[in-house]
């Protein structure tokens, strides 16, 4: 076994080799970019070396440098990790030239599946089925478009040299063929300098399904099982299970040997995935072989009680496969959910920021959280977006499921939009519960998946409204603790002093649309109820709240719902959705115009932030006097007029009442007349 390798990577692909390289008493050589100065990565490895500027193509990407970094560590090998330069040829020849193990198949199977058309060629003559279709050398119109019109439309074109599902057109009918051809022929060429096509009989209604394939290089190979990425969207995968839902023993069988059939027509050695289209029919098509690791591994490793990393070092290191094909057994059901800093509203766009806040789940043996970052660190605009691979296992599918979605609901993350919620939208959703899979299935469950009709919101509204009511009691009577009277206003366990109305109005605003709730306390005491009245219900409400668990009581049906708060909002997942509401801001600057005696009120109960002046320090209309917090969210107090704060009744960290006067304000013109 080695003594020293290099990680050609960076993220949670590079944390993860680390860990197995650890266990198994490897040291590890870390590189990285000027972004990841005080990467993960970079601390766990026990040595790191600098390859230039954030941009990956002057750093990640620069054969040459990492090279001379694997040279100048004396590392014996080197873990490319996914992405980067994990199928490239060139680094591949690199490194045998300077006698450097490169941890991945021969270079002449990577150059073999690195053309989708000269990979159909191969796995055609070895007799893997393949999706119908055209992948010749001869490119001309006519040819392209007979082959279209006679194995019959809908036809997919797709560049041979693609990836990242670009250069893909579907075509419909003969009409359409011209005009998608030359577009895809446009893509092609701009994101490959390349435009050759391939035509294929477009599925409908596929499963994408892809065997997990091993080989050494003493002539054995395996098969670790398949697994499911039908969801996807934009043509990349999003949550991804193994075994595959419904895969009966004979068809893994079949799909099993195809793949083994596939990595041995190239002399495969190492982890590749043979990736397939299952149809509805239960007929399968190789699609290609990606020869790396995938990142979706770890649901193969959690099925099969495998480290798949540790694997390819043995494989690399000449050992023979750990196992037989006879040895290998399925236990369990997983699924990997990817952590995206994007904005599924957004199409997905992904974002960028700091992750001001970060808990994830607790690792045990049913959930796993591969990841590259931690609190405080940044995603930035260089790198893939994905903050987290959450994996989860249980014993079958449906109790699976219910650690996927119980762990979403725990993951906490804040400073930039996440697609948390709607992960968990999608794994809480019928259709997927039900496993109705297919590569359309995004688009075709998006009103379910993104609650479009909005119901889901008028049914958890009042459940939203409770939890506010509850936290501002809470806040009461966190006060109320810390004044040690137990005569104190604040030793009640209602949410608003008894001398003030039993009635609350605010707003709360869910997307774009505002809902305006009105909550009345109808008891006091233990178990205080209220009366929550929206637009479209009035209930009788009780509940509890502790830490982010809340029990509502809406009505007498008591249900459970953990809430997640971020900046200035805050999600609650219910047994069927995620929602995430925000809490209207009180127009605090113009309510004291006329009626205010001088000073200004708390909106609501929380705690003071900072005094951003000094009493009798004059200030011009508008300027910020004080902030306070509720909720997570900051609500900044304002001049309402040119003057001075004659006093402040709080300090910074006190917590304050909703109503309380907080200070008060002297208006010039005032000043000047007494
Ligand atoms: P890329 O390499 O660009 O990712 P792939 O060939 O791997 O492209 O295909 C990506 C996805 O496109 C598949 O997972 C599947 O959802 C869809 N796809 C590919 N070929 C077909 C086809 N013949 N019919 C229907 N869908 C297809």
């Amino acid at each position: 076994m080695f003594t020293k390798i290099l990680i050609a990577n960076r993220g949670e692909i590079a944390c993860r080799v680390i860990q197995t390289a650890r266990k198994l008493g490897i040291r590890t050589v870390a590189v990285y970019s000027d972004a990841d100065r005080e990467s993960m990565h970079v601390n766990m490895a026990d040595e790191a070396v600098y390859l230039g500027p954030a941009p990956s193509r002057e750093s990640y990407l620069v054969v040459e440098k990492v090279i001379a970094a694997a040279l100048q560590t004396g590392a014996e090998a080197i873990h490319p990790g996914y992405g980067f330069l994990s199928e490239n040829a060139e680094f591949c020849r690199r490194c045998e030239a300077e006698n450097i193990i490169f941890i991945g198949p021969p270079v002449k199977a990577i150059e073999a599946m690195g053309s989708k058309s000269a990979a159909k060629e191969i796995m055609g003559a070895a007799g893997v089925p393949l999706v119908p279709g055209y992948h010749g050398e001869d490119q001309a119109r006519d040819i392209l478009k007979k082959s279209a019109d006679d194995m019959g439309y809908p036809v997919l074109l797709k560049a041979c040299a693609g990836g990242g599902g670009k250069g893909m057109r579907q075509v419909w009918s003969e009409a359409e063929f011209d005009e998608a051809l030359n577009a895809a022929k446009r893509e092609s060429m701009n994101s490959f300098n390349d435009d050759a096509m391939l035509v294929e009989k477009y599925l409908t209604q596929p499963r994408h399904v892809e065997i997990q394939v091993f080989c050494d290089n003493h002539g054995n190979a395996v098969h670790v099982f398949e697994r499911d990425c039908s969801v996807q969207r934009r043509h990349q995968k999003v949550i991804e299970e193994a075994p595959a839902p419904g895969m009966d023993p004979a068809l893994r069988e079949a799909m099993g040997e195809a793949a083994i059939c596939a990595a041995k027509a190239i002399d495969y050695a190492g982890a590749g995935t043979v990736e397939f289209l299952l149809d509805q029919d239960g007929s399968f098509y190789f699609m290609e072989m990606n020869t790396r690791l995938q990142v979706e591994h770890p649901v193969s490793e959690m099925i099969s009680g495998q480290d798949l990393v540790e694997w390819q070092l043995r494989v690399a290191a000449n050992e023979t496969l750990p196992l037989s094909q006879d040895q290998l057994h399925i236990r369990g059901h997983a699924f990997e959910a990817r952590i995206y800093a994007e904005d599924p509203e957004q199409d997905f766009l992904p974002v960028t920021g700091t992750l001001s806040f970060l808990q994830a789940p607790e690792n045990s043996s049913h959930v796993r959280v591969d990841t590259g970052v931690r609190q405080g660190d940044e995603v930035s605009v260089y790198y893939d977006p994905m903050i987290a691979k959450l994996i989860v296992w249980d014993e079958d599918r449906d109790k699976a499921l219910s650690r996927l979605t119980k762990a979403l609901s725990e993951y906490r993350i804040s400073g930039m939009t996440t697609n948390i919620e709607f992960l968990y939208n999608l794994a809480s959703c019928a259709p997927f519960r039900e496993a109705q899979l297919d590569t359309g299935f995004i688009e075709k469950h998006h009103s379910v998946i993104f609650h479009d009709n909005h119901q889901d919101v008028a049914r958890d509204l009042p459940i939203a409204a409770l939890y506010i009511v509850l936290t501002q009691a809470q806040a009461a009577e966190q006060q109320a603790q810390r004044s040690g009277d137990p005569s104190s206003p604040w030793h009640t366990n209602s949410a608003w002093r008894l001398n003030e109305a039993h009635t609350h109005c605010f707003e709360l605003n869910f997307h774009e649309q505002v809902h305006a709730v009105t909550v009345e306390q109808i008891s006091q005491g233990a178990g205080t109820r209220y009366r929550i009245t929206t637009a479209e219900q009035s209930v009788d409400a009780q509940g509890t709240l502790l830490g982010n668990e809340l029990v509502a009581n809406i009505n007498g049906y008591l249900s459970r719902a953990t809430v997640a708060s971020h900046d200035d909002s805050f999600s609650l997942y219910t047994q069927d959705s995620a929602l995430t509401f925000k809490l209207a801001q009180p127009d605090l600057g113009e309510s004291n115009d006329d009626t205010d005696p001088g000073g200004l009120l708390a909106p609501m109960n929380g705690t003071v932030v900072t005094l951003l002046v000094a009493p009798n320090q004059n200030v011009e209309k508008g300027e910020a006097l004080m902030v306070m917090e509720a909720m997570k969210m900051e609500h900044t107090l304002r001049a309402p007029a040119d003057g001075c704060v004659s006093a402040f009744y709080y300090q910074a960290g006190e917590l304050v009442d909703g109503g309380s006067e907080l200070l008060t304000f002297d208006a010039t013109d005032k000043v000047e007349s007494e």
